[in-house]
């Protein structure tokens, strides 16, 4: 088939760009997502660079000239403005003095001499989970998505538009505070997060939130466990494995993580009433066994009432390893479809 018109998706991470491409009819011309080093530790001078050489390689694969290109998405991990510029403040992921109040989409837009459609990691993936699941619906439905990493990311999609938000901050789950009735052991210590709260979503439900607060907290209650030898950081990252073989504190451990999770989405049902709730995260390829638990502990701790229970699906985002890339091919494809629409009035 003659390509007639493409954009290009990319996710930029702390070592790695990840690039996609989608044509003008919806269809993936990359069944596996293309990677570069993404350099962003050296700066933006050379990360813009690298992200240029991301789509160069997108377009050697699969043959598809830079001309047939109309826009290019972009994600990055945040905290950044709904258009792309980079904390003033820094990030984790971008150190370098040069990234703070950096405006990466307008400077990637200005190098490749193209539109780029910019999102945040969060809002990308909840996007493709979004278009995944409803497809040719996409633009009648809304869905929330919840993903646990080292944070709690996520977003939200209304009639198949990421809501950005006044400030870009639309969609931040991790950090809605939760009540913890009834989540705590008796005598725990309330779960303290990054961001400066409290007791929110991210506090519990993330590597970061078993690492400070969970697993510290359980070790005291199995006293000679054998995480307790090691540095608390390793430790952390190896809880799942001991949930996925049974192991009671790492079970303990990821309840309250479910009924974090469970709560956040009892909140959006109150807020949004969405159609979907997506959970995704490293629990999405643990072993069957163990995330069928976890997923069922997150629907027992999400309350719908009857009518939404009826209407609305709790499911897993697929394909988490490129959903960035491709959620953000979505978002450029769907801005560019918003923009030929408006320029011929009555093609709603
Ligand atoms: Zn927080």
């Amino acid at each position: 088939m003659p390509v007639d018109w493409v954009v290009v998706g990319l996710d930029n991470g702390g070592t790695t760009n990840n690039g996609t491409i989608l044509d003008s009819t919806g269809r993936f011309l990359l069944d596996q997502l293309a990677e570069v080093p993404s350099d962003v530790r050296e700066g933006p001078d050379k990360a813009i660079e690298s992200l240029v050489v991301a789509v160069e390689q997108v377009l050697g694969l699969t043959g598809v000239p830079i001309t047939a290109v109309r826009a290019v998405g972009l994600d990055t991990p945040g905290p950044a403005s709904g258009d792309g510029v980079i904390s003033s403040k820094g990030a984790t992921n971008f150190g370098h003095v040069g990234w703070r109040g950096f405006d990466i989409r307008g400077a990637l837009a200005e190098r490749l001499g193209l539109p780029v459609i910019y999102n945040n990691d969060g809002n990308s993936a909840a996007l493709y989970a979004h278009q995944v699941r409803f497809g040719a619906e996409s633009g009648q439905r809304s869905s929330v998505a919840a993903i646990v990493g080292t944070g709690l990311g996520g977003g939200i999609i209304q009639a198949g538009q990421v809501i950005k938000g006044a400030a870009g901050m639309a969609g931040e789950l991790g950090h809605v505070p939760i009540p913890l009735d009834g989540l705590l052991d008796g005598g725990q210590p309330m779960p303290a997060c990054n961001c400066g709260q409290w007791g929110d979503a991210e506090s519990v439900a993330s590597l970061t939130g078993i690492q400070n607060n969970l697993l510290p907290y359980w070790l005291t209650k199995y006293e000679g466990h054998e995480l307790s030898g090691m540095p608390i950081g390793k430790a952390a990252k190896l809880v799942r494995k001991y949930g996925e073989d049974g192991d009671e504190m790492a079970l303990a451990i990821f309840r309250q993580q479910a009924i974090a999770i469970g709560r956040l989405f009892t909140m959006a049902a109150n807020f949004l009433d969405p159609d979907a709730y997506f959970l995704g995260g490293g629990i999405v390829e643990a072993a069957a066994h163990f995330r069928d638990w976890f997923f069922a502990e997150v629907r027992a701790n999400t309350v719908l009432r009857e009518e939404q229970a009826r209407v609305a699906e709790i499911c897993l985002v697929p394909e988490l390893d490129m959903a960035g890339a491709r959620g953000s091919a979505y978002a450029a494809r769907n801005w560019l479809i918003g923009q030929e629409q408006q320029v011929r009035p009555g093609a709603f």
